[in-house]
């Protein structure tokens, strides 16, 4: 179970285990398993990919999947003969359980369980916008491991659990989710502290991998093409390398799926870089700053811009007003409640369909990254996590973890 190799993407030499990145050449590191072939297994939720996954036990009690269908209202709308959902959320009419409400609650499940089988007992540190600290708060709050989210103060509204809250400690950041990101790393490093890795962490990108796994099976076929919105593009990567995965398991088709990758404007520094326009001024206000990330992993082998390479992919620019009607487009025609990231990639889906990048009969899959937010609030009862501290530079953190230690 979970066999596998680490390697690098770019030199192909074999890695540590938990290697965040190539001591030669700086790549990602990749899994490669010893399971050639997609063999579910009777476990619930994602483990069920356990084959594909790097860890070998699983989490009770975490780990819930994506679900795949196949759209009717939003196909209809847009002269679609197979457009299927991927649906990262809480939608339990159609067996979705997803209780964090995004995608990223298929990262931190695999995340934390590999900590846990490495026996190390240092802190993990997790920077996120937000949908990612609540990921990874509800799955600590479940195995009771440590954890410090560092967060951009507006946006400790997104943090709640649906358990008993764990021990977490959250630091609410005046300033951006970049300005997180510098704080979070000079604490990891300091010793006792572990950094999730983002990109780099096979286990995040493995656990997003997931997506494209439940949608083969429920499509049995591999699709033409793959819609997601991004901000640092690692769900994207993970869609090409399950891909490639999938094409070697010879079953689902022969064919990787064409990347199309959405970005809000202006802040999108993934669409400059692919098509080469000029960028424009950094807003402050985003129709939804999760999909802001300053430092995408972009050139780096293994990284945005070879999967786009690798499957001739395409990238959108989407306005605020174009992700607004989308969100609208598909709330209606689906009938349920969506984050606002996931409008992003309908709005791509829509230009794509206007300028004929895709066919009325295409295998299309759009990845509902996060969902179900009003629809869980009608069910069950969340906690909402409070702020410990609010720092501005990354030494007013240190103090206040010193003192708490
Ligand atoms: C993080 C996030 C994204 C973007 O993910 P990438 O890491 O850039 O692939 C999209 N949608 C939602 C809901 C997210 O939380």
């Amino acid at each position: 179970m979970g066999d596998y190799v680490v390697r690098c993407a770019g030199c192909m030499s074999k890695l540590p285990l938990h290697a965040l990145t190539c001591p030669l050449d700086g790549s990602l590191p990749r899994a490669e398993y010893s399971s050639v072939q997609l063999k579910p297994r009777a476990l619930p939720g994602i483990w069920k990919f356990h084959d594909w996954l790097p860890v070998t036990g699983i989490i009770e009690g975490a780990g819930e999947g994506s679900v795949t269908y196949k759209s009717t209202g939003l196909a209809a709308a847009l002269d679609l003969d197979n457009l299927y959902i991927s649906f990262s959320g809480y939608w339990p009419e159609r067996n979705a359980r997803m209780r964090t409400c995004s995608f990223k609650g298929l990262e931190a499940p695999p995340t934390m369980q590999r900590k846990r089988e490495m026996d190390d007992k240092s802190t993990m540190v997790v920077a996120s916008a937000g949908n990612t600290a609540r990921a990874f708060a509800e799955v600590a709050s479940i195995t009771g491991q440590k954890l410090v989210l560092v967060v951009p103060e507006s946006a400790i509204s997104r943090l709640w659990v649906t358990v008993e809250p764990g021990p977490v400690i959250v630091v609410g950041v005046d300033g951006d989710y970049y300005q997180a990101i510098e704080i979070a790393d000079r604490l990891t490093s300091c010793p006792g502290y572990l950094p999730e890795g983002g990109a780099r962490n096979i286990a995040r990108r493995d656990g997003m991998g997931t997506v494209m796994l439940q949608a083969a099976l429920a499509m049995r076929c591999l699709p033409h093409h793959y819609f997601q919105a991004v901000g640092s593009g690692t769900g994207g990567i993970s869609a090409w390398e399950a891909a490639m995965r999938l094409v070697g398991d010879g079953r689902f088709g022969r064919n990787l799926p064409r990347l199309h990758l959405a970005q809000n404007l202006p802040n999108a520094p993934i669409y400059y870089a692919w098509t080469g326009k000029e960028p424009g001024p950094v807003s402050q206000v985003m129709y939804d700053d999760v999909l802001f990330n300053r430092r995408p992993p972009y050139s780096v082998a293994g990284g945005v811009k070879d999967a786009l390479e690798a499957t001739d992919g395409r990238v959108y620019g989407v306005t605020d007003w174009e992700a607004a009607m989308a969100k609208a487009l598909y709330e209606e025609s689906e009938g349920i409640d969506i984050l606002n990231a996931p409008a992003v990639a309908i709005a791509a889906l829509v230009q794509a369909v206007e300028s004929r990048l895709v066919s009325k009969d295409d295998i299309i899959l759009l990845n509902i990254t996060g969902g179900g937010v009003a629809r869980l609030k009608e069910e069950m009862d969340i906690v909402a996590l409070k702020c410990d501290i609010v720092v501005s530079d990354p030494e007013e953190l240190m103090n206040f973890m010193e003192g708490r230690a």
